[in-house]
């Protein structure tokens, strides 16, 4: 395109341009069929040999003319028109058409000189009729003067509006034009880029931006548009730089905005299509994809594995019947419809049950049986005896179906691990379920499957884990299930234990009967007396009641020590734990009736020393490199007179062979309060606690085995109100009233006050407190040990430090019976007290105790609280001398 102003001749052939502008710098393809223009094209273009320029003149139909203004827009207000003289104000001709006379022709009056730049013409087939297709390039604006025909086309004298090139250079010093331009560059620009990321080929639309002058620019841009008729007379009309410029700025924008638009409603429409249907298509894509591959369909597959494994499972056929049934459901679901999923994932667990399959039970050898028992525990000779009672019944009668066995004991006893021996002479595979804090029906027996996330329960899921039917089956903590307004767990246990009815036991998730008969069951307690009597009638109870000191250093010494030391990748020859360190460890961080805290404590130990050897290692290694050291290999090497060679050790060879730890870590006390702190416990405890009058030493039994348990009591001016503190369940509550009851009424007799007719209580309140506030207390058990407390506090003598007691109080005084005498026992031997009151008929117990223990004990057989009080207050009871009046 030049752009050098064109030589524009005083007349012109008239092209008529129906509806339609030519704008300069347009490029336009014609047809011409009517035969007035076919005449112009022939005349004035095809037959010259130079071939000059023509006039586009836009004419409207006479249809657009009655409805749009006859007047131009651009008219009125362009100041610049030159030589119009066409039409008295407006910028249209009419003129009569003399062929069809009757509607006249509106010829605008200014038009677009027009170069062609190709010509071809074409002869239409039967009709024989002559057309033109031209390619014509819009060059500059003229006006017409005065419209002639000529022949059967129109010739029009014409004058120039576009400015000569003077005036152009002066017009462009306007600030107001120059400030136009480059608004109208900026939004050119932006219609431009936005453009570009849509399609890559405007890379020439940005030349021309900055080659052609600006005033130009504004026909190109806005004759690329689709705009109306009308907007594209004004543009014509245009004859004024800014006014064109600002026309042509406003056009951008427009355009530049409704692509704007266009492009957000295609992203929306684009994003609410994406979720489902995109999906959707990619699936269509990766089936189209799959199917080109040669794979079968994933989901098809994925279905009929499933299936499979559903035929492989051994199911009854009831229960195939059913799985079918679901099968055919999910087959006619799609992946995405919600059900689908909780489905696949039911049948799933049809298919994963163990119907059928079974661990081979073999030949059972009681004798290795034994063996193994022995070597796993210490001690325990009466539990050992009756699991291989048990073993021998089942061996003789593999079917039986005898009691379920029930280890309740402390933890860490060994409860759990003697049920994985058991498991183990049997040959059959262990699994453990806790039950501990189980509240819920639904735990054992599972949700239904309507609601949203349910599951199996907890013997179903662990009958898939351990994936054969006849595993041992560990119930732990079956003590701790409780019940709530979610249903009662121990009821369903109690299906689960009974031999008539776990054979076709109903989880609610499953919703078909698993047979259960050939599992196995054990299970632990910490305590009895929370067990549902009905449960507790299915069970043989086995007490495992915590160890004495010196059967937990055996066991230390013979099973932990090894274990812990392997477990740390340790052996003898780097850790030591002698034995009197181990028993440092029993008597100062540990009271537990349990191995627990002790098996923790010498793990902390060895994690202790595998850092320690760990660094060893190291440096052995690094060492090496800078100095020899002896060792046979290298030895031989310095024989032979060599230097000495880094040896390179292959991976995987361990060090530890070829460098011996010159001296295994020998665990002394410094190390002990290095690695486990400050000793926590120490004998002096009780001493020092009741070193005042008001405190008392009792015996009680938690979940954890016996435990020591103060009492203290003070007095305070108050009205007499008794206050308990310490976490007390109601009895122990019941138990403080009683024993205030009782020590008042005796006060008298008690030598607590001078006459039977005063109050004790005169102007004071009692406050009782049970120590260790984080540990629940309940149990009737603490009765002698408040009356004793109370005693101590009103007469003012100090309990003795040596002795424990425990026992029931009546009202008048007697002593009843407690259970957990060989507990209590045992944790006051912990504690370093060596005298311990118990109820008389509690005689029958004693012989649980280790002789040991018994000893180096002295036990106190009381009937009535009196000789509870004459034995534990120093100096005997103050009631004696008076009693015996
Ligand atoms: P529980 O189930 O009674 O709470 P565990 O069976 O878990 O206790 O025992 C805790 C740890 O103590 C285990 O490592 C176990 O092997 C060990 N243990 C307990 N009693 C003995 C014992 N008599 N002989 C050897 N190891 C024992």
């Amino acid at each position: 395109m030049e752009d050098s102003p064109v030589e524009l001749p005083g007349r012109l052939a008239i092209l008529p341009f129906r509806n339609k502008v030519l704008l300069p710098g347009a490029i336009v393809r014609i047809r011409c069929t009517n035969p007035s223009s076919v005449k112009l094209v022939e005349q004035e273009l095809w037959q010259r040999e130079e071939k000059g320029l023509i006039g586009v003149l836009p004419v409207r139909d006479s249809e657009a003319a009655a409805v749009g203004s006859l007047l131009s827009p651009g008219v009125g207000s362009d100041s610049g028109e030159r030589g119009s003289k066409a039409g008295s104000s407006g910028g249209e001709l009419s003129k009569q058409d003399t062929k069809n006379g009757k509607e006249p022709i509106h010829w605008h009056s200014r038009g677009v000189a027009a170069r062609a730049l190709h010509l071809s013409r074409g002869v239409e087939k039967p009709s024989g009729r002559v057309t033109y297709i031209v390619v014509l390039e819009g060059l500059c604006r003229f006006s017409v003067q005065e419209l002639s025909a000529r022949g059967s086309y129109h010739v029009a004298r014409v004058s120039r509006l576009d400015m000569t090139k003077t005036e152009l250079e002066q017009a462009e010093q306007d600030p107001y034009l120059i400030a136009l331009s480059r608004q109208f560059k900026a939004t050119a620009m932006e219609l431009i880029s936005v453009l570009e990321q849509k399609q890559k080929t405007v890379g020439r639309t940005k030349v021309l931006l900055e080659t052609v002058p600006v005033y130009r620019l504004a026909d190109i841009f806005v004759a690329s548009f689709e705009i109306s008729f009308e907007e594209q007379l004004s543009m014509l009309d245009s004859i004024d730089l800014k006014v064109r410029l600002s026309k042509a700025t406003e056009l951008v924008d427009r355009h530049l905005q409704s692509i704007l638009v266009a492009e957000k409603i295609t992203q929306k429409v684009e994003g609410q299509l994406s979720k489902s249907q995109k999906e959707f298509l990619l699936r269509q894509q990766m089936r189209a994809i799959k199917e080109e591959l040669g794979d079968n369909d994933e989901d098809e597959d994925d279905v009929a594995s499933l299936e499979r494994k559903m035929q492989n499972a051994g199911m009854p056929a009831n229960i195939w019947k059913h799985a079918q049934r679901e099968l055919r459901r999910l087959r006619k679901m799609q992946p995405q419809q919600p059900g689908y999923s909780s489905s696949r994932a039911y049948l799933e667990l049809l298919a994963d049950l163990p119907w059928q399959k079974v661990s081979e039970e073999r030949e059972l050898d009681l004798r290795a049986a034994k063996e193994s028992l022995d070597q796993d525990h210490y001690g325990l000779t009466k539990v050992k005896q009756r699991i291989i009672e048990y073993l021998a019944v089942r061996k003789l009668k593999p079917d039986a179906r005898g009691p379920v066995l029930c280890f309740v004991g402390p933890p860490g006893v060994g409860k759990t691990s003697l049920a994985s021996s058991i498991a183990k002479a049997l040959n059959r595979k262990f699994i453990r379920i806790s039950l501990g804090g189980v509240k819920d029906e639904a735990d054992i027996r599972g949700h239904r499957r309507t609601y949203i996330g349910s599951m199996p329960g907890r013997l179903i899921d662990g009958l898939k884990r351990v994936s054969v039917s006849n595993p041992v089956m560990l119930l732990d903590e079956i003590d701790k299930t409780g019940s709530d307004v979610r249903g009662d767990p121990a009821s369903a246990l109690l299906e689960v234990l009974d031999p008539e009815q776990n054979k076709t036991f109903n989880d609610h998730y499953l919703n078909v009967p698993f047979d259960l008969s050939k599992v196995i069951f054990v299970a632990t307690a910490n305590r009895m007396q929370p067990i549902p009597p009905p449960l507790l009638d299915r069970m043989e109870v086995i007490e495992l009641p915590g160890y004495t000191p010196e059967e937990k250093l055996k066991i230390a010494m013979k099973h932990l020590i090894p274990r812990v030391l392997e477990q740390h990748g340790l052996s003898s020859t780097y850790l030591q734990i002698p034995e009197a360190m181990v028993k440092l460890i029993i008597e100062r961080y540990t009271r537990e009736a349990g191995v627990r805290n002790l098996e923790r404590n010498l793990a902390a130990l060895s994690r202790a020393a595998a850092v320690k050897v760990a660094e060893q290692v190291n440096t052995l290694r690094l060492g090496k490199e800078i100095q020899p050291i002896t060792t046979t290999l290298l030895d031989s090497r310095l024989a032979d007179g060599g230097e000495v060679e880094m040896e390179v050790i292959p991976m995987g060879h361990d060090i530890s062979n070829t460098y011996e730890n010159p001296s295994p870590m020998i665990v002394d006390e410094a190390m002990l309060e290095k690695v486990l702190g400050p000793p926590r416990f120490d004998d002096g405890e009780a001493a020092d606690r009741v070193a005042s009058p008001g405190v008392s030493v009792g015996l009680v039994w938690t979940s954890f085995g016996g435990e020591v348990q103060f009492v203290e009591a003070t007095a305070m001016v108050g009205k007499g109100d008794l206050h308990l503190t310490g976490q007390l369940g109601d009895v122990i509550k019941e138990s403080a009233q009683l024993a205030l009851t009782w020590v008042r009424a005796r006060a008298a007799d008690l030598n607590l006050s001078p006459t039977s007719d005063i109050n004790l209580l005169e102007c004071r309140d009692i406050h009782i407190h049970f120590p260790a506030g984080a540990v629940p207390k309940d149990g009737p058990s603490a009765g002698v040990t408040l009356v004793t407390s109370l005693v101590s506090l009103f007469s003012n003598i100090k309990v003795r430090a040596d002795t424990a007691m425990t026992g029931e109080m009546t009202l008048r005084g007697l002593v009843l019976p407690v259970g957990g005498v060989k507990d209590k026992v045992l944790a006051a031997h912990r504690y370093g007290i060596t005298r311990v009151i118990l109820p008389e008929r509690n005689l029958k117990d004693l012989s649980e105790v280790p002789s040991p223990i018994l000893s180096g004990m002295e036990i106190l057989l009381v009937k009535r609280i009196e000789e509870v009080l004459d034995h534990a207050l120093e100096g005997g009871c103050p009631l004696r001398s008076r009693s015996k009046l």
